[in-house]
């Protein structure tokens, strides 16, 4: 365990609760026991066996050690696949591309032959990334003009999103961060975090701070508390959220440890990023177990992309599977411009398709919120399919999910 180093200044005021020297030992020696006990996949052995032979099944369940042996080039990248043209163009002919890291526990979940695997273009570069399209931008959000202090993006009423770390275990292609998460550099470290903490306790309306980044899980235990801790001593915060995607890419960061940590900073909410049902395994499904058992609500969060997951039949099993590891689909997100994006994005059509097969034909939890996060600033706006089919004197004409037209006698005033 990496140890902190607080200042004066930084240590957290004595009303919050850390755990005990003793809690942290006993989760420790819990956390080693699985380790020793594991039943890794035949995916999983099968893969260290392969690329990593000097790996122990205790290396593999170690999140540093997964950490440490990401994958971070198109060179190392081909030890593990085949790599197409278009992936090997990027580093035949740019040198500067965005970073690349994969965990390699994510990595045994690509196809090494098939460049079209869905998970493998989510995290695989290919050339069209460095195609600039109509209207696309290095931050469509304008998430910088609602910066009123490094760190905070303060764009609703009554709360902020908090960008703690530009440091992911995996980077998504698709990354609406990419020219912030870009460096791949350590965390900005918890004295940078200051600005953002006394903003958040000058601003009484604040009563929701969704801590995101990058991906907070990926650091340290001790970074994470001492930044719950700071968050929970400000008293008109209500409830915290964390957004995050370590659950479906490093599950093995998911430890007893760290959950009995976040625990203590109840009313806490976790957002999980999810692509597409290949990442709902049996390790994915201990991860979000642990959280949920620790009352945490987990929510999830999916990128509509082009030929990854613009599939109702594709959507619909990431939706109910999420709900049989108990996450509750919260958004499925419109595609953002970013620069080299148009590969990836599809007609907003294709969402209202998504959801309209989704709405009435399954579980009404298992259909999240299609939103497109207006460029320019303008926040998460709704979109739904329209029901509605005009009226007939005082009756609304409404049109079910199998198509029926059903009428609703309504007022108008
Ligand atoms: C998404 C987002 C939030 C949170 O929005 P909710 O709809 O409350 O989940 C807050 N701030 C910013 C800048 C966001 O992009
Ligand atoms: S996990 Fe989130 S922040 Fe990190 S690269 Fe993927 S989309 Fe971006």
């Amino acid at each position: 365990m990496t140890k902190v180093e607080l200042s004066e200044e930084e240590e957290p005021p004595s009303t919050t609760r850390f755990i005990s020297e003793e809690e942290i030992l006993r989760e420790y020696i819990q956390d080693r026991l699985d380790r020793d006990k594991t039943n890794l996949s035949p995916r999983s052995i099968e893969f260290i066996q392969r690329y990593f032979p000097e790996a122990t099944e205790k290396d593999w369940t170690s999140w540093r050690w997964q950490l440490k042996n990401s994958a971070k080039t198109i060179g190392e990248l081909s030890r593990f696949l085949n790599l197409s043209d278009n992936e090997i163009r990027p580093a035949l002919e740019i040198n500067n591309t965005l970073p690349i890291r994969i965990t390699p526990y994510y990595l045994s979940l690509l196809d090494r032959d098939n460049a079209e695997q869905p998970l493998r273009k989510s995290m695989v570069p290919v050339i069209d990334e460095f195609v600039a399209g109509t209207g696309e931008a290095s931050d469509p959000l304008s998430e910088e003009h609602d910066s009123p202090v490094p760190n905070i993006v303060h764009r609703y009423p009554d709360r902020v999103l908090f960008l703690v770390t530009g440091f992911c275990s995996s980077y998504c292609r698709y990354c609406t961060r990419s020219h912030m998460v870009a460096k791949d550099k350590c965390h900005v470290g918890i004295k940078a975090w200051e600005p953002a903490l006394q903003y958040i306790r000058q601003h009484p309306e604040i009563r929701d701070v969704l801590v995101s980044g990058g991906d907070p899980l990926t650091m340290p235990d001790p970074h994470i508390e001492y930044l719950l801790s700071r968050l929970r001593a400000i008293e008109h915060v209500e409830i915290i959220r964390i957004g995050t995607k370590v659950p479906a890419v490093l599950p093995q960061r998911i430890t007893r440890t760290l959950v009995n940590i976040l625990r203590k900073f109840h009313p806490l909410f976790i957002s999980i990023h999810f692509t597409h049902p290949d990442e709902l395994t049996p390790e994915v499904k201990e991860a979000c177990e642990r959280l949920a058992n620790a009352g945490i609500p987990l929510g999830s969060q999916t990128v509509l992309l082009r030929g990854i997951n613009d599939d109702v039949a594709v959507m619909k099993k990431l939706m109910q599977g999420l709900l049989k590891f108990r996450v509750r689909p919260y958004y499925l997100y419109q595609c953002d411009p970013i620069l080299g994006s148009a590969h990836f994005r599809t007609p907003v059509e294709k969402g209202l398709d998504i959801i309209r097969g989704l709405r009435g034909h399954t579980t009404g939890y298992a259909v999240p919120q299609y939103v497109v996060d207006a460029p320019g600033g303008g926040g998460k706006i709704p979109l739904l399919p329209d029901y509605t089919e005009g009226r007939d004197g005082d009756f609304l004409l409404l049109k079910n999910y199998q198509g029926k037209i059903f009428r609703y006698p309504d007022f108008t005033e």
